[in-house]
């Protein structure tokens, strides 16, 4: 079978991986001009990293991943530790341990597994058309190519996703989550958090963090609830940080110092999709933020899309009656799970963010002296609804 993936971030090239294993012929399409990942590194939980597990990649994964051990709250105006506690039982439970790794890193190990010399870059998808036996993929620059299947892995703004929602259904429309989600990578420091700790400061709606990733550098990002669309030019650099979080506890000063917005800051409003429920039509279907574009709130907007994989995957590997019959099952293993992930993060950034100034209260309340089961229950909870996770829970966990 020949296949067509139009998108190469983390989505479309684990699709490809899947499927080229298989020993189907995977051609994949992107409109970016170079490899080029918007955004600095990611947190890959367990559920993520067994599926790159699955598709050759553990030992890449566990290299560029860093010693995430623990998990630290502070006070975002003190500095105070409102609670410090070990991660170990995320990876007892789950099987597997989180990391967070630098997406570049992610993203060249993805090509080169899946192959450079089938992804073509700077080729932007304008039109599909299924004809019943074919789908045909047609090129900004007028070129097409053909295939018996084509995934849709475009990201946010997919155009597959508008192909294949049913006639006359109410348009799937991305949704302002409230807040601006700041950026990058700098060296570990101490100051800021233990080189093998998630740090996060909160304070009023706002969030501080560091994660380690391999190389011994910090993922930092922090979160502002801000009207969508403010202007920002690349130029004012950390401005808008240093406004927002003047006067914060002296390790979010260090974190401001480090950053090096020429180099490694990205500032992006963060949107997320309601659930919907058709992801695929004929010879086409979606993949990744383009079947469920979520907030960031509990890490799992790459994980979900590694799931897709692995859903897609096993599909292909499993089903023999027709290409239209695989994608339906891979539509219905995957749509309430990836919509729960995209429920979950809403709930989740409502909480913290002081949209509700009441309930961002009681977490905070919650954070202070807790041994942090309830926060592993969470986690693992995110986790646990994973296609991946045949094996499910020990006895006795
Ligand atoms: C601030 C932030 C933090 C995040 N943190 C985490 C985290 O910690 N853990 C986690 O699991 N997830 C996280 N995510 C989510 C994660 O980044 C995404 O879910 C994931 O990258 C989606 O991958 P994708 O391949 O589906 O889409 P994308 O990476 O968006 O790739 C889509 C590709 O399609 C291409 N494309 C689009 N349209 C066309 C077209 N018409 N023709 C050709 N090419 C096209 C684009 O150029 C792009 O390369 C975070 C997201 C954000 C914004």
């Amino acid at each position: 079978m020949k296949v067509i993936i139009v998108g190469a971030g983390i989505g479309g090239t684990s699709a490809g991986i899947a499927l080229a294993r298989l020993g189907h012929e995977v051609v994949i399409y992107d409109q970016m001009r170079e490899n080029k990942p918007v955004g600095a590194a990611l947190s890959l939980w367990s559920n993520g990293v067994k599926v790159l597990n699955w598709l050759g990649l553990a030992d890449e994964v566990a290299a560029l991943g860093g010693d995430m051990a623990d998990m630290v709250y502070r006070d975002g105006a003190s500095g105070e530790i409102l609670c410090d506690f070990s991660l170990a039982p995320v990876t007892a439970q789950s099987g597997q341990k989180p990391y967070p790794v630098a997406r570049a890193d992610l993203q060249a190990a993805l090509m080169d597994r899946f192959g450079r010399e089938r992804i073509h870059l700077n080729t932007k998808m304008v039109a599909i058309a299924d004809d019943g036996a074919r789908v045909t993929v047609t090129f900004a620059d007028g070129s097409d190519d053909t295939a018996d299947l084509l995934i849709g892995a475009d990201g946010a703004r997919s155009l597959t996703r508008a192909y294949v929602q049913p006639e006359g259904a109410p348009e799937v429309v991305r949704e302002y989550c409230g807040y601006t989600n700041f950026n990058g990578l700098i060296p570990v420091d101490p100051a800021i958090g233990r080189p093998t700790a998630w740090t996060t400061y909160v304070a009023d709606g706002k969030r501080a963090a560091v994660m380690p990733v391999a190389g011994d550098r910090f993922y930092f990002w922090f979160d502002v609830p801000q009207p969508a669309g403010l202007p920002y030019d690349r130029a004012e650099g950390k401005a808008p940080l240093l406004a927002a979080f003047a006067g914060w506890a002296p390790g979010v000063q260090a974190l401001l110092e480090a950053i090096d917005p020429v180099t490694s800051l990205n500032r992006v409003d963060i949107w997320d999709i309601t659930p919907f429920e058709t992801w695929t039509k004929g010879r086409v279907a979606i993949l990744g933020d383009a079947a469920h574009n979520t907030a960031p709130d509990i890490g799992q907007g790459a994980c979900s899309a590694l799931e897709d994989a692995f859903a897609l995957g096993i599909a292909f590997a499993t089903n023999t009656l027709s290409v239209e019959d695989t994608l339906k099952r891979y539509e219905r293993v995957r749509v309430e799970r990836a919509g729960d992930l995209v429920l979950r993060a809403r709930r989740r950034g409502h909480e913290t963010h002081a949209f509700d100034a009441d309930a961002t209260a009681a977490w905070y309340a919650s954070l202070r002296g807790t041994d942090g089961a309830g926060i592993i229950r969470g986690i693992v909870g995110n986790i646990a609804g994973t296609p991946v996770d045949l094996g499910g829970r020990l006895p006795g966990d």
